[in-house]
């Protein structure tokens, strides 16, 4: 990503930031609220047009080659967007569809999905009937319907217990040891800490710090008190 820009009418919200996540890396995008992280998730997602700048996903520009770049991204938002009268199946299903997939390999992929993040007990239920926890698990499990490459997480442990936060975790460490490239922003601090290897700090729409995860604390500071330094007004 380079120089980009989002400005909403005249506010600008993400003021020509540049940066580089490498492919297989487990990426921390940080800041506090109103920061520009979820214009910045969305813009690379190819949800909402920027207004300067340019994206590259894997090398396909994500304007002048969306469909490819698009289809290499999995998202998983902040606010879910689910059909509330699906199954939690056909939510999978109906998800590979909107990338051109259908057929019997999309149904293996989902029921392997649902198994995956447990909630096969629950594949025939509508949405609207599952519990939050079972909701950020459907949401991850829905990025990764297309088998995308790169896997963004917009506060994925949000409102979860901490056994789920944990499973989280752990799925999320398996699925970047399988290749997966991890894309997170999270207010968990811990969470970032503990997961990801390089992290980049945004505040009001500017990278303030971009580092691997063991130089920002190697003053042996926690990385709370380095966020803290770091935004703080
Ligand atoms: P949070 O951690 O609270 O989710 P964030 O870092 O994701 O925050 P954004 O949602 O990207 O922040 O918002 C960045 C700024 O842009 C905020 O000041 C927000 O009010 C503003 N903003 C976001 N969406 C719009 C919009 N559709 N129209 C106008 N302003 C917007």
């Amino acid at each position: 990503m380079e120089r980009l820009v989002k400005c909403y009418g005249t506010f600008t919200a993400v003021d020509g930031i540049s940066l580089q996540v490498r492919e297989g890396e487990f990426f921390g995008f940080l800041g506090p609220n109103g920061a520009g992280k979820t214009t910045t998730i969305n813009a690379i997602a190819g949800l909402a047009h920027k207004s300067g700048g340019r994206i590259a996903v894997f090398g396909h520009d994500n304007e002048r080659d969306w469909r490819r770049a698009r289809r290499l991204v999995g998202l998983s938002p902040q606010e879910y967007n689910f059909d509330r009268y699906l199954s939690l199946r056909d939510v999978l299903i109906f998800a590979a569809g909107y990338y051109g997939a259908r057929g019997k390999a999309v149904a293996e992929r989902a029921d392997m999905l649902l198994d995956r993040f447990g909630l096969t007990p629950h594949a025939h239920r509508e949405y609207t009937r599952i519990s939050g926890g079972q909701k950020r698990r459907l949401s991850l499990a829905r990025a990764l319907i297309h088998e995308p490459r790169l896997l963004i997480l917009d506060e994925p442990t949000a409102g979860v217990d901490v056994e789920l936060r944990l499973e989280l975790w752990q799925w999320l460490r398996e699925l970047n040891r399988e290749g997966l490239t991890i894309f997170l922003t999270t207010h968990y601090l811990e969470e970032a800490e503990k997961l990801c290897r390089r992290i980049a700090i945004i505040r009001g729409g500017k990278i303030v710090t971009e580092k691997p995860t063991e130089e920002l604390l190697a003053a042996g500071e926690s990385l709370q008190d380095v966020f803290l330094e770091l935004t703080r007004n």
